[in-house]
């Protein structure tokens, strides 16, 4: 199997760049990826100044995915993520939800044993995710730090990115040019203090190819549910995009009038929050696949 190292790394998801892979639909390969701080924390007194704040979030990519072409979608199955056996937590003043409360600066650094982070000695069960994970956004929709989520994916920090889990992205590019990093062990929905517990993973992947079909914002497949993942300035700008998005693929894909898709997305339809506190907020849509299956769900789109 390919195994593509996590020594080339983007900081940014723009509309050129140079991919340093390349693979083909079906195939099976592992991309290494860093965590969110690139290894610099390695001890919980290390002093914050010290931090190089250059190189935050890296994305290991890009990577080409052959025959993807602009307005398809990207299919991209995990099928697993190995992380290693301890993760990095911290809290700085004025970071997160209650930054207000947070009067200094705190690192953890947790072993993770028998499949469990251990924790002032709780023993939290893993459930390891990847944070950033991305294609090449639109020529007009410009530059993207790797820190941001937006339309092309990026840093959407929600807990369904996970082994099991398949993402849908609309391409933009040529090759799609995958990219992703910022895998956490354990994370809950919102990420409240600003951090997950941060690691490094080798992921497995696999990527197919939607031809000629697109969506605006990514979307994340579940056993039970397939979610918008939409991404705003608030929480509400994001719900609303999820939604609105949402109710959509209920009306296409069900040809329902409007109101009716609507009113099934108020009587079926979970929204979830994924993260609070990244440059821009993410909200899931989770559309049950017992009420639109993903290939009506598909069909629906022209
Ligand atoms: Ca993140
Ligand atoms: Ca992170």
């Amino acid at each position: 199997m390919k195994v593509i190292k996590g020594d080339k790394v983007i900081y940014k998801f723009t509309h050129e760049m140079e991919y340093r892979d390349k693979v083909k639909p079906n195939e099976r390969f592992i991309v290494e990826t860093n965590d969110c701080f690139f290894q610099q924390v390695q001890d919980e007194d290390m002093p914050m100044s010290k931090l190089d704040y250059d190189c935050l979030n890296p994305a290991t990519g890009p990577i080409y995915v052959e025959g993807a072409e602009p307005g398809d979608i990207l299919k991209v199955k995990i099928i697993d993520i190995e992380v290693e056996d301890k993760g990095v937590t911290m809290t700085f003043p004025n970071e997160g939800v209650l930054g207000d409360q947070a009067t200094q600066t705190k690192v953890r650094i947790l072993p993770i044993e028998d499949g469990h982070a251990i924790f002032h000695g709780i023993k939290i069960p893993i459930s390891p995710m990847v944070g950033v994970i991305g294609v090449a956004p639109t020529k007009e929709d410009g530059e993207w730090p790797t820190a941001t989520p937006w339309k092309h994916g990026g840093n959407m920090d929600t807990t369904d990115i996970k082994a099991g889990s398949t993402l849908y992205f609309p391409v933009h590019q040529e090759g799609a040019l995958l990219a992703l990093g910022d895998c956490h062990a354990i994370m809950g929905d919102g990420e409240i203090c600003f951090t997950g517990l941060e690691i490094p993973g080798k992921v497995t992947l696999e990527v197919d190819l939607i031809k000629n079909k697109t969506i605006k914002w990514p979307l994340v497949e579940t056993e039970d549910y397939i979610m918008v993942n939409a991404s705003g300035d608030t929480v509400d700008d994001a719900i609303y995009e999820a939604s609105s998005e949402a109710v959509n693929f209920l009306k296409n894909g069900l040809n329902f009038e409007w109101e009716d898709a609507y009113m099934l997305a108020s009587l079926t339809m979970d929204l979830r929050i994924s993260q609070v506190v990244d440059p821009k907020m993410t909200v899931r849509a989770c559309i049950p696949k017992n009420v639109l299956s993903t290939e009506d769900l598909l069909k629906g789109i022209k």
